[in-house]
């Protein structure tokens, strides 16, 4: 049931952090997300790329609304003064993480953004969908957002820092519910979204640098920050 306590394995620890268990509560998505979903992973499996253009585009949606807040708050930056998206692969553990210092999500947000569909259309566009051809292009075009990374993996952790609460995490396997929980390791981000994806089998051509090289300069052409690509030491 919602708000149930459980405990988060973790097979997120990067480099020399301890795998550690941390303790969270439970919620379901929404049932019009798990349909969305369903759509997006039945119809857009061919092209499964596209999780990165919608993961970078939502980047670049929370560096600008930061940056639009400063004007008006000029302490906003404070908690990080740097605008960028950065994205790193850790091979050995079939990582790539996208880091924004953007606006960042609260607790609160986290469970309404991540878990339902807030965006008014969505659910009427879904009615009009037969699952021909000509759907899929229009699904394609039609702005997929964040639950499409789970066409390229099995398991996502967000974690999130913005100005107004704590670090938090959220994390999913895609069935059915998801988990949320303060962050053990407290403020590491400063402010902003780390998406942490843990590739499913066969989806490992995202772990080559020239591959996520290439991909961004396709999807960043109309980004306004900068997009670092970390690579991979191994
Ligand atoms: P859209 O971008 O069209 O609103 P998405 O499914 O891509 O839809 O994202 C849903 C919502 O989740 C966004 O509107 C935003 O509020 C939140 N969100 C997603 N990614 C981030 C991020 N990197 N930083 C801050 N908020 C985010
Ligand atoms: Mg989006």
């Amino acid at each position: 049931q919602p708000g149930e306590k459980v405990a988060l394995p973790d097979n997120f620890a990067f480099d020399n952090q301890q795998p550690q268990i941390i303790q969270g509560e439970k919620f379901q998505f929404q049932t019009e997300v798990s349909r969305l979903m369903n759509i997006v992973i039945n119809s857009l499996y061919k092209q499964p790329e596209i999780f990165l253009r919608e993961l970078i585009s939502n980047g670049s949606d929370a560096l600008d609304k930061i940056r639009f807040q400063s004007l008006t708050d000029s302490a906003a930056l404070e908690s990080n003064p740097n605008l960028n998206v950065t994205i790193a692969v850790h091979k050995d553990k079939r990582i790539i993480t996208i880091t924004d210092t953007g606006i960042g999500m609260t607790k609160e947000d986290l469970q309404k953004n991540l878990g339902t569909i807030a965006k008014s259309g969505t659910s009427e566009f879904l009615e009009t969908l037969s699952g021909d051809k000509a759907d899929m292009d229009l699904i394609g075009k039609f702005g997929v957002g964040f639950y499409s990374v789970f066409l390229v993996a099995d398991k996502v952790r967000v974690t999130s820092k913005n100005n107004n609460d704590e670090q938090y995490i959220w994390e999913s396997t895609a069935v059915d519910d998801f988990t949320i929980a303060k962050d053990p390791a407290g403020n590491t981000l400063g402010r902003g979204t780390q998406i942490a994806i843990h590739l499913k089998e066969g989806q490992d051509q995202y772990l080559d640098d020239a591959k996520i090289q290439q991909l961004v300069s396709k999807y960043s052409e109309f980004i306004n920050f900068p997009i670092y690509l970390r690579r991979t030491k191994t």
